[in-house]
């Protein structure tokens, strides 16, 4: 519980200096009978009252000194504002009271929020406001007295002074109630000028009873001092402290506009009643509970029936009671006045609580031991957020102690190391005890140092809240590493800086990481440049060599026609001289024979290398549409008698494609050879059948040859497009058709697959590209 300091300041005070007075100043007022509460009190020896008053108003002030108030007391106030207590609210009003010496003190008796009542028992505070109304009720009177005494001065400047400066409002009231005069500066506050009031009747014109009651009693010849309400111009409700003095003919009142001092009170009030969490009670002398409130039964959860009588240890666990914890604590509050422990206590269904416990020894004036206060505070919340914080801060220290791969540690506010953790001792080399204290410009080069580079890193931070830097730092040996460094600036609630935290990173292995990766790429970089280089080099080669290959193919069938036209010639010639009878030599006629077969078979080889030749030169011909169904038909005529003599077959289904964009002489010639190849090398037993089929999509052309011939072995289909190359004796060829294929296709940008299954037959799969696009 936190009251004001102030209050706190002032019940210290009380308790040094005005404690007796005090005390005995309730007396007096109680046995006055001007305060109605427990007026047995008048009927116990005075002594005993007011050794009890004095002992609990001790007790009061002391807990509101120490922060832990009478929780039972709120809960009187509780009831009295429910209206199950007898108090009324004029038991909390102003009084004056007599002291001891008879000096007549004001006092606020607000200190009766605050007391317990049983036979013997009273407790009290008072608060003295003396100076308060001296300043403007005697002030009043002393006017007021003047006034009557008729002194010879300037009475109406007198009592226009007064009038305009005293925060009062003075009235006449007469025998009938009616108010013959009304006038002060307290009329403000009511939105009224001078003499508003005149003429109010007090039975007619108050509305609020206690004005009309009071004004009743003090018509009657009695005095009064009471706390009434009035109604500003404005319909604002203001409280009055008013006092009413019988005079010959009538009253004269002095009212005090106090709403703000109520008001103020009525705060403090609301915020003692705030206080929930107390249980209190008394022990005797042995230990034995012998009062119990309200709080203590929330908190602990035994009925008053059922714990009166019981000793206090029941709230300890066996283990303290083992130990004779409890009787230890009367013995030290016995000793010390008072003794305060935390610890776990037990409630009534065996569950645990967090308690502070505050025990108050009891003497009687004899200094004998009468008894204990206990007042018990359920602190399980706080201890839970106190453990959880507890928890966290050790984790969160363990987590940074631990790290080894970052250096973490705080810095003060002028960069001196106040922590340190593994990673710092692992990166930097010193050990806890060694750096704790230093300045972290350590960390740092001389020149780094001379350029006062760490004080303007800690500027940075302070400014933007954290500075980030790589750079070159300085280990315990001497030794440099390259550092990733991030400090942060710590402020506290209040936004004040409080230090720093650092942060820093060996970046050592990631730098030489990054520079043997930077490296090896270098290298890879080369040795890719290097083969390209290489593989540019062969291109260059191959190429120049299939140029020579092609001027050879070119030079040697354009070369060998001429001497094979001649030989042929010569031959024929000769003969001819020979005359037909050498035909008759049998020998000579063979001769002939084979020089004619050799000539003619050199002369094909001419030809088809003088057709290779031509691809070459022949790649930049025009291109043309070329109706493939028109085409497919041109070779059916050419071939018609290889067609009839094999009861051959040519299908064709086109779909899209019957238009294709390419050199029409080169594109006969694949289908030429294609379709021809599938008769060629028919099965001897059935009908070769040659199926064409074409399909297109948005890039290629797909030419599709099927037949179902002989096949072609496994093992040889790779070789079938190689110049020369061929797989079956039985017919004539000379193994160049599908090189010749082969390259106008590929000159063409495009590919030719073939699949064969031996003894079914083969397809043969030309993919031509229609624009831009090539095939490799
Ligand atoms: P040629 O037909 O003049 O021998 P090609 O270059 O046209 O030369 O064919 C090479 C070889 O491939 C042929 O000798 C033959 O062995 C094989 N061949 C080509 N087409 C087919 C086919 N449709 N069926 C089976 N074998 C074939």
């Amino acid at each position: 519980m936190n009251y004001p300091n102030y209050f706190k300041s002032y019940s210290a005070f009380l308790l040094e200096n005005y404690i007796e007075e005090l005390t005995q100043n309730v007396i007096v007022i109680t046995k006055n009978g001007k305060f109605p509460v427990c007026r047995f009190l008048i009927q116990l020896p005075e002594e005993t009252i007011y050794e009890k008053i004095r002992r609990e108003f001790e007790d009061i002030l002391q807990d509101i000194i120490q922060g832990t108030p009478h929780n039972s007391l709120t809960k009187k106030i509780d009831l009295w504002k429910a209206g199950k207590s007898p108090i009324s609210r004029k038991d909390l009003t102003i009084s004056d009271i007599n002291s001891v010496n008879h000096i007549i003190k004001t006092v606020i008796l607000d200190f009766l929020k605050f007391y317990e009542c049983s036979k013997i028992e009273l407790i009290a505070l008072v608060k003295e406001i003396t100076d308060y109304f001296q300043t403007s009720t005697e002030m009043g009177i002393y006017a007021f007295e003047e006034i009557q005494n008729e002194v010879q001065i300037d009475r109406d400047e007198i009592i226009h002074g007064i009038l305009t400066n005293v925060p009062v409002i003075i009235t006449r009231i007469n025998q009938e109630g009616e108010i013959t005069y009304s006038a002060g500066k307290g009329l403000e506050s009511l939105g009224r000028k001078e003499n508003d009031l005149k003429n109010f009747s007090i039975y007619h014109d108050f509305i609020f009873p206690e004005n009309i009651e009071n004004s009743k009693l003090a018509l009657s010849g009695k005095s009064v001092s009471y706390i009434g309400r009035s109604r500003s111009l404005s319909g604002e409700i203001r409280e009055f402290q008013n006092y009413f003095i019988p005079v010959n003919n009538g009253i004269i009142g002095f009212s005090i506009d106090v709403t703000e001092r109520i008001e103020a009170e009525e705060r403090f009030r609301s915020f003692i009643d705030a206080v929930k969490d107390y249980a209190i009670f008394k022990l005797s002398p042995e230990g034995y509970i012998n009062s119990w409130n309200e709080g203590a039964e929330a908190l602990k959860g035994y009925k008053k029936s059922e714990i009166i009588g019981k000793h206090f240890s029941i709230f300890y666990d066996n283990e303290l009671k083992e130990k004779h914890f409890p009787e230890y604590e009367l013995e030290q509050a016995t000793l010390h006045g008072r003794f305060e422990a935390e610890g776990f206590r037990l409630k009534k269904d065996g569950s645990r609580f967090w308690a502070n416990g505050i025990i108050t020894a009891l003497f009687d004036k004899n200094n004998n031991l009468v008894g204990f206060t206990k007042i018990t505070r359920n602190l399980t919340e706080r201890k839970l957020a106190e453990e959880r914080l507890r928890r966290s801060e050790e984790r969160f220290r363990s987590l940074i102690e631990g790290v080894k791969d970052y250096a973490i540690f705080l810095l003060e506010p002028n960069g001196t190391i106040a922590s340190w953790n593994e990673g710092a001792k692992r990166i930097k080399g010193y050990n806890e005890d060694e750096i704790i204290g230093k300045h972290f410009s350590v960390f740092y080069t001389e020149e780094k140092k001379k350029q006062k580079y760490p004080e303007y890193e800690l500027v940075q931070a302070g400014i933007h809240g954290k500075f980030e830097d790589e750079g070159l730092r300085v280990r315990k040996d001497g030794s440099t590493f390259y550092a990733n460094v991030l400090i942060t600036a710590l402020h506290d609630t209040s936004g004040k800086l409080i230090g720093f935290s650092k942060i820093t990173r060996d970046l050592t292995e990631r730098k030489f990481l990054e520079e043997s990766l930077q490296s090896m790429n270098t290298d890879l970089e080369n040795k890719v440049k290097e083969r390209t280089d290489e593989l540019l080099k062969t291109i260059k080669e191959l190429k120049r060599i299939n140029n020579d290959l092609d001027n050879f193919i070119y030079t040697a069938s354009h070369d060998l026609k001429a001497p094979i036209s001649n030989i042929e010639g010569l031959i024929s010639n000769l003969f001819e001289e020979l005359g037909e009878q050498s035909l008759l030599n049998v020998d000579l006629r063979d001769i002939k024979e084979m020089i004619d077969i050799s000539v003619e078979k050199f002369q094909i080889t001419i030809k088809d290398l003088t057709e290779i030749a031509k691809i070459q030169k022949e790649s930049l011909e025009t291109v043309e549409l070329v109706g493939l169904s028109e085409l497919i038909d041109d070779v059916k005529i050419t071939i018609s008698d290889q067609i009839s003599r094999n009861n051959a077959e040519i299908i064709y289904h086109l779909e899209d494609c019957n238009e294709i964009k390419f050199v029409r002489k080169n594109l006969k010639s694949i289908i030429y050879n294609l379709i021809s190849n599938g008769i060629k090398y028919r099965s001897p037993e059935r009908n070769p059948i040659v199926k064409i089929m074409c399909s297109s999509d948005e890039y290629y052309n797909t030419i599709i040859c099927q037949d179902n011939g002989l096949g072609i072995k496994a093992e040889n289909i790779d070789k079938i497009f190689n110049m020369f190359k061929r797989f079956h004796d039985h017919v004539e060829g000379s193994g160049v058709g599908l090189y010749i294929v082969k390259r106008i296709i590929e000159n063409a940008g495009g590919r030719i697959d073939v699949e064969s299954v031996e003894g079914e037959g083969s397809i043969f799969k030309v993919i031509l590209p229609k624009g831009e696009f090539e095939l490799h």
